[in-house]
């Protein structure tokens, strides 16, 4: 499956947001959305931009929630469809399967900085779901699932301090973590409001129902 690799600081650029892509940086006043650079292109400062059509505004929001969870669209449509087959509202049960996403959640959790070096942690078979080594990243976690690093593949001290700035943010409510076993677990599926990302997921759900 393929990824971008380019510059992360691009994304947010070009979304006009902070899409918190690059670990301790994205919180430091030398963000480039915090220094208000421009969005990225050769008229990226100065052309006047037109009212937007309704086409546009939703791919603005689609392209928002693939790039915070780092997807490509062949992937994030899948989750889509996935969605829509649901019970209940789809643009809420999109964003739940985001979030129980294992590399979402190692990032969380704050095995990693970012979750790009969460998705590199899981594939290079770091991480541990019930006590088994895990290396898809795009695996679905399950209510009272505990994820931890495996202890012969991780120094702890290299992970203690992005460890400890997850939990200066704040755990979610519907996770729960053990500082002391540096052990993270899914209490629950979590509701829309518990969710972080600033997208409007209906705008989405419009875009790919068309
Ligand atoms: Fe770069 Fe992070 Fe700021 Fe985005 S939020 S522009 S990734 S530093």
């Amino acid at each position: 499956m393929g990824r971008y690799t380019g510059p992360a600081c691009r994304l947010c650029r070009r979304e006009g947001m902070k899409l918190f892509l690059k670990g301790d940086r994205c919180y430091m006043a030398k963000c480039p959305i915090e220094t208000g650079r421009p969005p990225p292109g050769m008229h990226g400062g100065g052309m006047r931009r037109g009212k937007q059509s309704d086409y546009g505004t939703q791919l603005r929001e689609k392209q928002k929630l693939k790039r915070i969870y780092g997807l490509q669209e062949g992937q994030f449509r899948l989750f889509f469809e996935r969605a829509a087959k649901r019970r209940g509202v789809t643009g809420e049960a999109l964003l739940q399967q985001l979030e129980l996403r294992l590399d979402n959640l190692v990032y969380r959790f704050g095995f990693a900085a970012s979750r790009r070096g969460a998705r590199q942690a899981v594939r290079h078979r770091r991480i541990a779901v019930n006590g088994r080594c895990v290396n898809v990243p795009s695996t679905q976690i399950k209510p009272g699932s505990r994820i931890s690093l495996r202890k012969a593949e991780v120094k702890k001290e290299l992970i203690e301090a992005t460890v400890d700035a997850a939990i200066s943010r704040g755990t979610a409510p519907w996770l729960s973590f053990d500082r002391e076993k540096l052990v993270g677990e899914v209490v629950r599926i979590p509701t829309r409001d518990e969710i972080a990302p600033i997208v409007n997921e209906q705008l989405v759900v419009e875009l790919y129902s068309k």
